[in-house]
């Protein structure tokens, strides 16, 4: 496993892998790496010949009052995360190195960025659509391995590399979750014993939502109702949204005649959760 920290010896190696008729896989984390992670990676490994990982807290998708600085970070555990899952590269540039002191450009995919999440973090998916723009041109992989976790993140970054003509298959990798059914996220280490216990109430209540739908329910507002009841049941919790969506297009739907993606997010305490899952009717 090698480390590379400039943009120009990443494209470097990339370059030359490619020449060798190489296939590159490439996974972009902000680190403190967890099960969901490793999703990622293995898929990455059984797909392409070369795995890429890269590690950057990025300071762009982090609105003025969020958690930038208190982001968990642990490069050693990083390291033999990745070591264990035989990764090739890992891609670890420095903030001056992504940004330089000049830096003027930003890319933004509009009004996908704009709607759910993009709608309580306003600056949000301008700064992921420009850090992955970024870590692409470095990295020049062949796909893409993001997670079905971050649904939203994950259709605007498909949405901007089919808009910019970028030659990269994106691939989607299900949710990988606590025993108790909590997606895994780097954030969940924020919950206190009595806030982890709550956190469960967000695959609770898409798994109600689930069940109403498989008996019959068509009717959004009736399914938030539903969804919204359950999360309201724990005192450290308060709904940011809910929302039943078309799964391609994040349009709202009012009655469902199709599949359907429900995405939440909930302030446990002072911790942002999200999650999501896709009901095929
Ligand atoms: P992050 O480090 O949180 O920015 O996440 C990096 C990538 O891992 C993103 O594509 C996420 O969607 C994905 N990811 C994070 N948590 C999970 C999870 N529990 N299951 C699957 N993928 C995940």
């Amino acid at each position: 496993m090698r480390i590379i920290k400039t943009i120009s010896s990443m494209q470097r190696y990339s370059h030359k892998e490619r020449l060798l008729n190489k296939t590159i896989g490439f996974v972009p984390t902000m680190g403190f790496l967890h099960e969901g992670h490793v999703a990622l990676l293995r898929r990455s490994r059984r797909e392409n010949d070369i795995t890429v990982l890269s590690i950057f807290v990025n300071p762009l998708q982090f609105g003025p009052h969020e958690d930038y600085l208190l982001y968990p970070r642990d490069k050693k555990r990083d390291e033999l995360f990745a070591k264990k899952e035989k990764v090739d590269i890992i891609f670890y540039p420095s903030e001056k190195e992504m940004y330089s002191t000049n830096f003027l450009t930003t890319v933004h995919t509009a009004t996908l960025s704009e709607i759910l999440c993009g709608q309580s973090r306003p600056k949000h998916f301008i700064g992921v659509t420009t850090i992955v723009a970024k870590l692409l041109n470095a990295v020049l992989p062949h796909h893409i391995y993001l997670g079905q976790k971050d649904a939203q993140q994950a259709i605007i970054i498909k949405q901007m590399i089919l808009d910019l003509n970028w030659p990269v298959g994106v691939k989607i990798i299900p949710t990988v979750r606590e025993h108790d059914g909590l997606a895994m996220s780097s954030r969940n280490q924020y919950l206190s014993p009595q806030e982890r216990k709550e956190a469960t109430c967000l695959i609770q209540s898409l798994t109600a939502a689930q069940q109403a739908i498989q008996q019959g329910e068509r009717n959004v507002n009736n399914i938030r109702n539903l969804m919204s009841t359950i999360i309201k049941k724990n005192k450290n919790a308060s709904i940011d949204y809910i929302a039943c969506v078309n799964k391609t297009t994040l349009k709202p739907v009012t009655v469902m005649t199709n599949d359907v993606l429900i995405l939440l997010a909930v302030f446990i305490g002072k911790t942002r959760l999200i999650d999501n899952m896709i009901i095929r009717l």
